[in-house]
């Protein structure tokens, strides 16, 4: 656990078709984490197979392929204080309906297949995530705020 920790989270097309995308933002801004990258993108197939290789093989992978690629998500890193673990908690279960309410999934999804949002359940593929959908990098800025939430900052 570092005070540096990123995170890639990405809202996914039911996210996005749902107007769900400020809110999601939102809680991530208001927990104290600093957005070093964002940007909308349609993905292909091809660049989904990618991110989700881990999981080539299980039944639902075509499904989540066709799902991934029906419309654009947000793609985005958050740095901060436990970054990968706290995200996860703040994301639900992946089965929203095992999700606590007070989590985006638990508050906003009931089905596994449109549970829209995704974020990295490792350091390690945390910086693999982040380098397949930021080849071009992140942003480094200094959050003035940050001794306001982080203590010896
Ligand atoms: N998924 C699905 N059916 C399943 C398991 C997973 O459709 O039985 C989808 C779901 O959208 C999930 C994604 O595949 O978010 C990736 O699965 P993973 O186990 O990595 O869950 P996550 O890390 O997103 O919680
Ligand atoms: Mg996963």
């Amino acid at each position: 656990m570092s005070v540096n920790e990123r995170t890639y989270i990405m809202i996914k097309p039911d996210g996005v078709q749902r107007n769900l995308v400020g809110k999601i933002i939102a809680r991530f801004e208001e927990r104290g984490y600093k957005l070093i990258a964002l940007k909308l993108v349609h993905a292909t197939p091809e660049h989904l197979e990618k991110h989700y290789e881990d999981l080539k093989g299980k039944g639902f992978f075509p499904g989540l392929i066709k799902y991934m690629a029906s419309g654009p998500v947000v793609a985005m890193v958050w740095q901060g204080l436990d970054a990968v673990k706290t995200g996860r908690v703040m994301l639900g279960a992946t089965n929203p309906l095992a999700s606590p309410i007070g989590s985006i999934r638990g508050d906003y999804a009931l089905s596994v297949g449109r549970n829209i949002c995704h974020g990295s359940d490792s350091v390690e593929s945390a910086e693999k995530e982040i380098a397949l959908w930021f080849p071009e990098g992140i942003v480094q800025w200094t959050s003035e705020l940050e001794p306001w939430v982080l203590e010896n900052n």
